[in-house]
């Protein structure tokens, strides 16, 4: 049996993984983290509606699930012929690799004065400590931005910083000490979220205006300091603790490499996934360059369609498997349910059409129930839907 190493145990890497054993591949996954952590669901750690053991899936118990072998080690550098570890060790043990470690941030001046949801997971255990420190003191001001990046675009996230800034409005509320505290927006974009589009750029505007919330947006960052923001105009928004997702960059281990890759070091890839002009090599999920509509987005749910085309197609190749390659392209979708705390709003957006349907306290129960059926259907105890 042909056997297939994927890089990287996140919610492509791990998809990719269990959708390769189904075509009984001999399967190793190699991440630097023991665990699979539910990014979606982790904008609960700074409110204490989840637990951090809440928010991840152990990947040896995943692997005894799937029947696949994990490995924990760090890679340093991807190859065309092959990849390193941290240990020096160099692997070139397969038929077929799979590339799925994700992204890292672009560098701001000043960045070490703020924390991130979006990073490492010690990151968002950092920022819950110092939020309950400021909550503690009872005023303050918080702050809450994303950052862009004009070189790939599509690695923006700011969904999940207005989730949280939501859910600490909410959080704030239920302690009945909203009135003391300043929640502040930033962003450097003039339309920050525009890609959800017009509507949703409104409805989201009334929220801020109904829960108070001030914004500073089109303005670019010049720099972070330990007590605020400095702002391109060298205006100052003064700030006891700020949290800000700096926009998508490649990975480390693709920029020290010879891959095909962006300026930005994503991995240039075909609509099959493959990497451009390699047979065996195939790369999913935040590690790559998005083709597709200005709109588009790196999200969870295409990781998942991109990891599991991989495996139709790798099998496609071994004769497992009847029809053509599976493209990703026609997947490209934004589909988020913006948690709000005590309700949620489902975003979608493709070719046609741009939407924001509130969805008042169902919402949030419904992301968390999708939390549940996440967890299950990774360790095999609940059958997968689509
Ligand atoms: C807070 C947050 C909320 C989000 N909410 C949503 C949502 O509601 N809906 C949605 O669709 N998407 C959401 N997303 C986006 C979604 O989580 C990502 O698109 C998805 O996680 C991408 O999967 P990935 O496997 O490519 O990357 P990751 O999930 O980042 O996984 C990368 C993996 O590679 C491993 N790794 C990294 N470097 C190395 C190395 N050097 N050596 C070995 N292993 C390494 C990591 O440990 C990790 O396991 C959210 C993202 C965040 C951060």
């Amino acid at each position: 049996m042909k056997k297939v190493i994927v890089l990287g145990g996140g919610i492509a890497g791990v998809e990719a993984a269990i959708s390769l054993r189904k075509y009984n591949f001999d399967v190793e996954l190699i991440s630097d983290r023991d665990y699979l952590y539910v990014y979606p669901i982790s904008i609960w750690i700074p409110t204490k509606e989840k637990k951090f053991e809440d928010v991840i899936i152990p990947l040896e118990d995943i692997a005894k699930a799937h029947k696949f072998k994990f490995t924990k080690a760090s890679v340093s550098t991807v190859n065309k012929n092959g990849f390193e570890l941290e240990d020096g060790t160099k692997r070139d043990d397969f038929d077929y690799l799979v590339i799925a470690l994700g992204q890292a941030k672009k560098k701001h001046k000043g960045i070490e004065n703020t924390y991130s949801i979006c990073s490492k997971p010690e990151e968002t255990l950092k920022y819950t400590e110092k939020l309950e420190e400021v909550i503690n003191k009872g005023k303050g001001t918080l702050c809450f931005g994303f950052g862009g990046n004009p070189q790939a675009k599509e690695s923006v996230r700011g969904g999940p910083v207005f989730e949280l800034l939501f859910n600490v409005d909410y959080y704030l509320r239920k302690k009945g000490i909203r009135e003391n505290f300043e929640l502040v927006f930033f962003a450097p974009m003039p339309k920050p979220g525009e890609r959800l589009g017009e509507k949703a750029l409104q409805l989201m505007d009334k929220m801020f205006k109904k829960l108070n919330i001030k914004k500073i947006t089109g303005k670019k960052i010049k720099e972070f300091v330990l007590d605020g923001i400095i702002f391109e105009d060298d205006s100052k928004q003064y700030s006891d603790l700020t949290c800000f997702i700096a926009a998508g960059d490649g990975h480390p281990a693709v920029k020290a490499g010879d891959l095909p890759q962006t300026e930005a070091g994503f991995i240039k890839i075909d609509k099959t996934n493959k990497v451009e002009g390699l047979e065996n090599i195939y790369a999913i999920g935040d590690s790559v360059a998005l083709e597709g509509p200005s709109w588009k987005a790196k999200q969870g749910h295409l990781a998942e369609v991109m990891a599991r085309n991989v495996a139709f197609n790798i099998a496609l190749k071994e004769g497992l498997e009847k029809g053509e390659p599976k493209s990703y392209i026609e997947h490209i979708n934004i589909l988020c349910l913006m948690d709000m705390g005590n309700g949620g709003g489902l975003a979608y957006r493709d070719d046609k059409k741009a939407m924001l349907i509130p969805l008042p306290i169902i919402g949030h129960w419904m992301k968390k129930g999708w939390g549940i059926y996440y967890k299950l259907t990774k360790l095999g105890k609940f059958p997968k839907i689509i």
